[in-house]
């Protein structure tokens, strides 16, 4: 759909031509755009102060070489990149991924995002994100720690526990974060919290891992219960079989859903009788092998080759937790005729806007990436705060803060849809809450 408002749309032509070949993040501009067309009429002064222009040019973009030498001795190149979006309200907070189809605009989609995702925590902290095209699949763990240091070589230049804190993402987890946390220590001499998602002894924080799967359910359980529903007795599918969607599948099937799929980027597991986590985390967290291995531990689960089939599967609720636009039109009409009432995304920016309309049309319950995942960033801002203070706090501190972080998430979407007319379309809460306390920062802050 046109924008509507005059200045939004010639500020978005432009966006279009300063970052050309960069379609994730045109898609994530004008999703938000879409959102704030009430706000840009109801907030001149906003309008005035710039604060549409500045918040879609990053403050800083990095791109650096990352040479490396693999077991053979052969010598590697990969591109790394950081790119600090917004430090209105807090230094740059986002993650690393490394995955082969990183190039600028998707660090640049996902670093948008995270302004108004880590606003929405209420945690004093701004957008950022990084990465690199490199591939840690079938890397021999030396292999990955001397890309690892190499990337860390030049990025510790940027960073600092006051100025740029990265974290894990697809392709990042505690193996990478160990690694790079080593060589940030050896080069700086410093042992501070530069990077969250650290082992536990070495200030990490307690239920960090679980942070963003829990956090998908905390909120979804909220969208649903604000709307007479519940996971109880729930068919789920959940995508992936990473970080978040073991997390998940762990939090929906402990609030009495039963999660029937898995995925990887090769095909899907379907296990009528429920997902055996235990299996899946075997397979995926100690093995590192591919989710077909499954049918090793299930063989009377049904294995299908190729991702896309998985939105085929008859379910009540849809929990997209692989990587962007994973659900297109043709996917989410096929949910809906299913009988799919609700869709929560743990992954960003999963679905396309064609499916988004779908969403809407068929008057299903739609929670957003930027407000549905913040859960793992928040708790990467308790790792923070338990750094500063030199303290670990206990699991169930954690995970009741955490808690309470979705909640009032959920709550700031509502209420933000319900004050500018759009009730019900959390996508418009979260976008419109996460901009205004940003905006009112860069506001006060003048025109840096
Ligand atoms: P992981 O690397 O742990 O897992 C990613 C999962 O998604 C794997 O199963 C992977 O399969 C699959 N996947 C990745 N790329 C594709 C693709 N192109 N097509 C199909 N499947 C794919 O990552 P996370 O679980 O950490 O991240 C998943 C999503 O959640 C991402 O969008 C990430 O940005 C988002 N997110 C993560 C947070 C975190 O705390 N980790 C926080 C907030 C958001 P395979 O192994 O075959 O590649």
């Amino acid at each position: 759909m046109a924008l509507q408002n005059k200045y939004l749309a010639d500020l978005l032509e432009t966006v279009k031509k300063r970052n050309p070949g960069e379609p994730e993040f045109i898609q994530a501009v004008t999703e938000v755009f879409t959102s704030l067309e009430p706000v840009a009429e109801k907030r001149p002064d906003l309008v005035e102060a710039g604060v549409f222009e500045r918040i879609v040019e990053p403050e800083r973009q990095i791109i650096f070489r990352v040479p490396w030498v693999d077991d053979n001795g052969v010598q590697r190149v990969n591109r790394g990149f950081r790119i600090e979006f917004n430090s209105a309200i807090g230094p740059y907070k986002g993650g690393l991924r490394l995955h082969p189809s990183v190039y600028l605009g998707i660090i640049k989609f996902l670093g948008f995002e995270q302004i108004f995702k880590n606003s929405l925590t209420t945690l004093p902290m701004g957008g950022g994100k990084g990465g690199s095209d490199f591939d840690p699949k079938g890397k021999s763990d030396g292999e990955v720690m001397r890309f690892c240091q190499s990337f860390m070589t030049e990025l510790s230049k940027h960073i600092g526990p006051n100025t740029d804190v990265p974290a894990g993402d697809i392709g990042t987890g505690a193996r990478e974060i160990g690694y790079m946390f080593g060589q940030y220590k050896r080069l700086r001499n410093e042992f501070t919290g530069v990077l969250t998602g650290k082992g536990l002894t070495f200030g990490g924080s307690l239920a960090r891992t679980e942070a963003t799967g829990f956090g998908v359910c905390y909120f979804t359980e909220e969208m649903l219960k604000a709307n007479g529903k519940s996971f109880k007795g729930q068919t789920v599918v959940i995508s992936g079989s990473g970080n978040v969607a073991i997390y998940a599948t762990q939090k929906a099937t402990e609030l009495g859903a039963k999660v029937v799929t898995m995925s990887d980027s090769n095909g899907f597991i379907y296990d009528e009788n429920g997902i055996d986590l235990a299996a899946v985390k075997q397979i995926k967290e100690v093995e590192r092998k591919r989710i077909k291995e499954y049918l090793n531990y299930h063989p009377e689960a049904v294995y299908t080759e190729g991702c896309s089939n998985i939105w085929n599967t008859p379910c009540d609720i849809a929990l997209p937790c692989a990587t962007q636009n994973e659900i297109d039109g043709e996917s989410a009409k096929k949910l809906a005729a299913n009988g799919c009432y609700c869709v929560s995304e743990g992954a960003n920016m999963p679905s396309t806007p064609e499916a988004i309309d779908v969403y809407f049309e068929n008057k299903m319950l739609y929670g957003p990436a930027k407000a549905v995942n913040a859960g793992g960033v928040a708790v990467s801002g308790l790792e923070m705060s338990q750094n500063s203070e030199r303290l670990s706090w206990t699991f169930e501190d954690v995970d009741s803060r955490l808690k309470n972080i979705m909640v009032n998430i959920f709550k700031s979407c509502d209420e933000a849809s319900k004050e500018y007319g759009l009730e019900g379309n959390y996508m418009a809460g979260a976008n419109i809450a996460g901009f205004l306390k940003v905006a009112e920062a860069m506001k006060a802050q003048g025109c840096v």
